[in-house]
């Protein structure tokens, strides 16, 4: 059988979730972001042995798919199955019934709430319309992302 898909969005749910202001948002800005937590990296790196995980972002400048890969490379963080770019976030739901993933992770409040899907809010302290969001789901750092998913 073939491994289980999870799609994670990039910005506020792997790396941590400050507001870049539309001037802000070039490759170097995303390049310097650090990893949402400290755990991250290992949780991420495990996740890679047992699923096949996608990155899923709205990123859509020149060169977006690059700057992810240059940024897991600056984090020592392994490679995923994919990595989608210029994906907003209404779509997220439609991508992932499309791929039959088992999960999907991100800080954007308004990816449509699914009753047919592992939809988790990932929780993001800079985001005032995240924290106004009640998510049955709702995932506060990686350990508890670790907790559910590792084996
Ligand atoms: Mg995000």
């Amino acid at each position: 059988m073939a491994d289980q898909k999870l799609l994670f969005d990039m910005d506020g749910t792997i790396t941590d979730g400050r507001y870049l202001s539309v001037e802000d948002r070039e490759l170097h800005d995303y390049y310097a972001l650090p990893t949402y937590d400290d755990i991250t990296r290992d949780v991420w790196n495990k996740l890679q042995d047992q699923y096949d995980c996608y990155i899923v972002t709205a990123r859509s400048m020149p060169r977006a798919r690059q700057g992810v890969e240059e940024w897991l490379e600056k984090e020592f963080m392994d490679w995923p199955a994919g990595i989608i770019v210029g994906i907003e976030p209404h779509v997220r739901p439609y991508l992932y019934h499309d791929l039959q993933a088992s999960a999907l992770f991100d800080d954007n409040p308004a990816v449509p709430l699914d009753p047919w899907g592992n939809f988790y809010l990932m929780n993001n302290p800079y985001w005032e319309a995240n924290q106004k969001v009640e998510a049955s789901l709702k995932i506060h750092n990686w350990k508890e992302i670790g907790d559910l998913l590792l084996k």
